[in-house]
């Protein structure tokens, strides 16, 4: 992969992975908001698709930055193998080829 094409590689990555942890920040006062919308109100189907479809998108992100390959050897970077072995979503460097993180050659 090209200089241009890692830097478009580790954008993309680094907007999935700050939405991914913005939602995850948001987790907590989402579960207050429920717990006290529930406490206060009887538990509604809102709140299940409301909930449900925050779960699947924090799902949908997680995978997507799971999956990412490292843009110098085309291996997935968190983890060992193609099936996601030794997955370590918060590894600083690829698994494989030891680049860094937002690093690119060139
Ligand atoms: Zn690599």
């Amino acid at each position: 992969m090209n200089a241009e094409g890692c830097r478009v590689a580790w954008r993309r990555h680094r907007i999935v992975e700050g939405l991914l942890w913005l939602l995850i920040g948001a987790e907590v006062l989402l579960v207050a908001a429920i717990t006290t919308h529930v406490v206060a109100t009887r538990f509604s189907l809102r709140v299940y698709l409301f909930e449900g479809g925050y779960l699947l998108l924090v799902l949908v992100l997680g995978v997507i930055h799971g999956r990412f390959c490292c843009p110098r050897c085309g291996y997935r970077f968190n983890a060992w193998g193609p099936d996601g072995g030794g997955h370590n979503s918060l590894a600083r460097v690829c698994r494989h080829c030891h680049l860094h993180k937002w690093q690119c050659d060139g």
